[in-house]
């Protein structure tokens, strides 16, 4: 596992040669929010890396509802049994493996490898606006249709989850990139996730940290970039 701090963001990857996956320590006061629960293993290195912090984890928050976000999940509430569960109320369908679509929603399959062994369900359902911690909630749909992103009100860091991704070169959720292709066999709507990158533009944030690669400081350029490009196959 390795860590990246930037400001009151920790970043912690693992498998970074092969396939980073990055889960996210945020400091508070009081302690520190996980953002998302990487993969299976990874539960005695995100307790490990609170431990070095020397902050107890007061919230567990997910971006999202695939394997490689909420794979130690199940293991880190063993631990920690009263800590609080936060997902998208849209996403927390998809936790219970419903994949039916709204009819305002495109209707093309969700993809992605959702979890099918973990027994974790959140407790608090987050919609646009809400508050938790120095976070406010920012619903991004196109990798997933409740994907939500977290902006860092007192930074203006942006934890993107997979809305767009930085390994392989940056890019929009849904925009192939050959050397990391991963995150966009997974995305269920380019169009949507199109318009949530743009969303996230509009907030002007000074810190990119997403799902799968590293942090990206001054980031508006190249996720412009990144919108343009993906425009360019989608429209
Ligand atoms: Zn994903």
């Amino acid at each position: 596992m390795r860590i990246t701090k930037n400001g009151f963001v920790y970043q912690l990857t693992f498998m970074a040669s092969v396939f980073p996956v990055n889960c996210y320590l945020v400091e508070e006061e009081d302690g520190v929010t996980l953002i998302d629960a990487a993969l299976g293993f990874c539960a005695k290195g995100i307790l490990k890396a609170a431990d070095t912090i020397g902050k107890p984890i007061t919230k567990i928050v997910l971006t999202h509802a695939h394997e490689d976000h909420v794979g130690a999940l199940d293991a880190l509430k063993e631990v920690l049994p009263e800590v609080p569960v936060y997902i998208s109320t849209r996403d927390h369908r998809l936790m219970n493996d419903d994949r039916s679509l709204d009819s305002h929603e495109e209707q093309t399959p969700i993809k992605g490898g959702v979890p099918k062994k973990c027994k974790t369900r959140a407790n608090i359902l987050l919609k646009e606006g809400d508050l938790v911690g120095s976070l406010t909630v920012i619903e991004t749909p196109g990798h997933t249709p409740g994907s939500l992103a977290f902006l860092d009100l007192r930074t203006k860091a942006l934890i993107a989850g997979d809305a767009f991704q930085t390994r392989g070169g940056i890019a929009v959720a849904g925009d192939i990139k050959p050397w990391f292709p991963f995150p966009a066999f997974g995305t269920w709507s380019k169009k949507t996730a199109l318009a949530s990158a743009k969303k996230l533009i509009s907030y002007q944030p000074k810190l990119l940290a997403v799902g799968h690669g590293d942090m990206v400081e001054a980031p508006l350029t190249v996720m412009e970039q990144a919108v343009k490009s993906l425009e360019r196959k989608v429209v």
